[in-house]
């Protein structure tokens, strides 16, 4: 790590949209963790679990089981209305003022997405501290993608490096390489995604192609990065044997890769996107436990090295 003491130089006023801060997290890198979940992401994965992190934009969260139907909202916005006792909100006319959300007596109405300062997040970050050196945890900059808001990442990993903590970025490796030669002497850990190996196939599940992703891989492992592969596996669509052959052959390729994780489907996600009015998406059926057995036993029959939680 270099310059990580020069605390006068940490671009503490960078600003940046986040969509949430989750404290104590254990599967996000070693130890204990907070996540820092950056907005935005160029892919649109059809099994994405973080819906509400793919757009830049701000959204209006509405979760129903909340309301209690008190009209307050109606009242200062005619946004909403209601309509046979169905509180309806008109999205495309809703400009995010936020009056609703500041008469709404239940919680039921929020913003997903804020506008942050580097000073910002590491200050609620550190207040988890006398977790993290015990654990060996830190802070873990996810998304969305952290790399579509290169500067507020680099600061970010930047400030908590100069606070002695460890710094790991989840990421899709879909952005210009220069983004993460930047960050790398401020990271720890990258937790990598390999969502398909199979390239046309990539581009259905996710939307973009995967040889910017796999040309980044190479790269920042040869620049000497802590890489931990990290594989979602959504039963029906690339649970089969070349994708588990072709993950195997990537930590066989690269010794020095901290392995590969299997990251079992799960189904969050449709509850989130119907909160922000955001397109509900294909549901699939997650894995039993012995299902996910089955695969990291096949993955390592193929000569991986598999990382378990
Ligand atoms: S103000 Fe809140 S609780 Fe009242 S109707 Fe609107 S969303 Fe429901
Ligand atoms: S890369 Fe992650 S955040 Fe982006 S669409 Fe895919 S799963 Fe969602």
């Amino acid at each position: 790590m270099k310059n990580t003491n020069d605390v006068k130089k940490i671009p503490h006023d960078v600003t940046g949209r986040i969509f949430d801060i989750q404290f104590f997290c254990v599967h996000d890198g070693p130890g204990i963790r907070t996540t820092v979940f950056l907005k935005g992401c160029p892919l649109n994965c059809i099994w994405c679990h973080n819906p509400e992190g793919i757009s830049r934009e701000i959204h209006l969260s509405f979760v129903e089981s909340k309301c209690i139907g008190c009209g307050a909202c109606a009242a200062v916005c005619d946004v909403h209305r209601f309509e046979d006792g169905r509180h309806v909100i008109e999205r495309s006319r809703c400009t995010l003022r936020g009056s609703c959300v500041a008469v709404c007596p239940a919680g039921a109405l929020s913003f997903v997405g804020r506008d942050v300062t580097v000073g910002e997040v590491i200050g609620e970050v550190l207040r988890d501290r006398m977790y993290y050196g015990p654990s060996g945890g830190g802070m873990t900059l996810s998304g969305g993608e952290p790399a579509m808001q290169p500067e507020f990442m680099l600061a970010l990993a930047m400030a908590a490096k100069a606070e002695g903590l460890n710094v790991a970025v989840e990421t899709s490796g879909y952005a210009p390489f220069r983004v993460y030669e930047a960050v790398l002497p401020y990271v720890d850990t990258f937790l990598y995604d390999v969502k398909e190996t199979e390239p046309a196939l990539h581009v259905s599940f996710t939307g973009v192609g995967n040889r910017l992703p796999m040309e980044n891989l190479r790269k920042l492992y040869a620049a000497g990065a802590s890489i931990l592969l990290r594989c979602p596996i959504i039963p029906g669509l690339n649970d089969r044997d070349d994708h588990f052959r072709a993950i195997a052959g990537l930590t066989k390729e690269m010794p020095n890769l901290l392995g590969a994780e299997l990251l079992p489907y799960h189904r969050l996600a449709a509850s989130k996107s119907g909160r922000m009015g955001l397109p509900i998406q294909e549901e699939f059926r997650p894995p039993s436990p012995e299902l996910k057995a089955e695969w990291n036993e096949k993955l390592k029959a193929y000569g991986a090295r598999v990382f378990e939680a």
